[in-house]
């Protein structure tokens, strides 16, 4: 009867992570879809705590109300911005529960038939280097998204061949390892960890600021991988369905990524991209032309007498959480007439989906948001460009200049509209630390200061 409940509950809670996947891929189901992954957590964490056979219940609510306890002020206290960090962080606490269950189950705290040896040290040994590269990865994108460590990529002389040869090696343990009898394999199965703890740390280091989006995504991907790992070392099969889950729309998530940065997988792999800690000129000098620059009350006449406008929001819409603001005066241009179109670069903010969830938190109408490929043909035919606190997803040296840092990202390509212009506090470059010649071009006006203040201003010009 237990057993047949727990199946129950497990078969339950997997179906509404799916629904919830389901939901979150539109923002208008986004919040159901977080409903139905809220509870599906909660029956399989009742399940998980109920299916514990002669547990130590004292033991496992020491660890789970404090963790709930950290986990719930943590969530409470992140700001927006800050959440990369605080993905990069959790993802770094599966990596290394995968490592530690592997080292449990090995030695010997789930018992296993004499005839299921093998494919559990396979799966053990799998999930613990998993666990492994994705707990160091996952620490160093922590660091490099927090501004610990630079964002510049690591590029150790015969990289590759090192990566290549920890890779080898931990294959030729990982033989080691299965063949081993009893737990004779565990110096082999540390050497292994060792190694791809390295393995990991290294290849997090050797990717540049620019590709972080891919990074988190891909990471997101492997904790997935190592959860399902997990799942299949403690046979648990909810963990494995749910790990399949993660890992599989994490690879999806890393793909549609890549696909917004016009990079291939391998490439971002193989590192290098992007630079942070200083501004990279573009391979043709420096960018030409006068800078021309607007007040609020100027930029307040361009837009209510345009007759199409297209806001580009980016980070820093989302570090002066201007969005409320924003809404109000895209009320008062509708209410003019003028109509109002948002464009989402896949990589605008600091997280898949950063945009969505800033305009969504202000009841800005789905309907006029777009993604980048169904509107960028549209700027011709705009009388603004509105771009606000955005940066490299708007710089035309990644079409033009090949010698660019991001040469081949697609961007919105906001100075095909009759005007544009662009907020934000200086000419300081962006995430990936690259000169704009946007700020430059002719029929651009630059708008400086925090977004939030100047969007204000614009609201008071206005209802003035
Ligand atoms: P950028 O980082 O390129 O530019 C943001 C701009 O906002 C800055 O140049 C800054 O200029 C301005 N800004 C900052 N604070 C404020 C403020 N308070 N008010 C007004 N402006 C402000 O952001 P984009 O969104 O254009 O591009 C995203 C970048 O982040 C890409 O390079 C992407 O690869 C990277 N990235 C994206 C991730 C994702 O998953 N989406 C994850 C990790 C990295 P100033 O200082 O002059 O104000």
């Amino acid at each position: 009867m237990k057993e047949s409940l727990i199946t129950v509950a497990y078969i339950a809670a997997s179906a509404l992570f799916i629904l919830s996947l389901g939901g979150l891929s539109r923002q208008e189901t986004a919040r159901r879809g977080n409903i139905y992954g809220i509870i599906g957590m909660l029956i399989a964490l009742v399940a998980t705590v109920f299916a514990i056979k002669d547990g130590n219940y004292v033991m496992l609510a020491g660890a789970v109300i404090p963790g709930l306890a950290i986990g719930a002020v943590l969530a409470a206290r992140v700001q927006m911005t800050s959440m990369p960090q605080l993905v990069a962080m959790l993802h770094s606490f599966v990596g290394l529960a995968a490592v530690l269950v592997g080292f449990g189950t090995y030695l010997g705290a789930t018992k296993i038939t004499a005839d299921e040896v093998t494919v559990h040290l396979v799966e053990t040994f799998i999930g613990v280097c998993i666990g492994a590269v994705t707990f160091t990865g996952s620490v160093i994108a922590y660091a490099k998204l927090q501004g610990t460590i630079s964002g510049k990529p690591l590029m150790i002389p015969g990289r590759h061949v090192i990566n290549l040869a920890m890779l080898v090696a931990t294959v030729v343990l990982g033989v080691l390892f299965v063949m081993a009898p009893e737990t004779a394999g565990l110096n082999y199965l540390i050497a292994a960890t060792v190694i791809t703890f390295i393995l990991g740390l290294h290849f997090v280091m050797a990717i540049g600021g620019a590709d972080m989006p891919v990074v988190v995504s891909m990471l997101n991907s492997y904790s997935g991988w190592a959860a399902a790992a997990a799942g299949f070392m403690l046979s648990n099969d909810l963990l494995i369905v749910t790990g399949a889950l993660v890992g599989s729309s994490g690879a999806i998530l890393s793909y549609i990524m890549c696909k917004g940065m016009n990079r291939s997988f391998i490439s971002v792999m193989l590192g290098g991209f992007g630079t942070e800690g200083g501004t990279v000129a573009s391979s043709s000098g420096e960018p030409e032309g006068e800078v021309r620059s607007v007040e609020a009350p100027g930029a307040s006449d361009l837009l209510l007498n345009a007759k199409k406008i297209i806001i580009v929001p980016g980070y820093g819409l989302a570090v002066a959480q201007a969005q409320h603001s924003l809404a109000e005066v895209c009320k008062i241009l509708k209410e003019k007439g003028v109509e109002v179109k948002f464009a989402i670069h896949p990589v605008a903010g600091r997280l898949p989906g950063h945009m969505n969830v800033l305009l969504a938190e202000a009841n800005i109408p789905y309907d006029i948001v777009f993604e980048m490929d169904e509107i960028n043909d549209e700027f011709p035919g705009t009388d603004v460009a509105w771009v606000i606190g955005a940066n490299d997803i708007v710089n035309p040296s990644a079409l033009d200049d090949p010698g660019s840092p991001i040469a081949g990202m697609p961007v919105l390509h906001v100075w095909e509209s009759r005007d544009v212009i662009v907020m934000k506090r200086s000419m300081a470059s962006g995430y990936a630390g690259v000169d704009n010649p946007l700020f430059y071009k002719e029929n651009t006006l630059m708008l400086f200061g925090d977004a939030k203040k100047v969007v204000d201003e614009i609201l008071t010009a206005m209802r003035g």
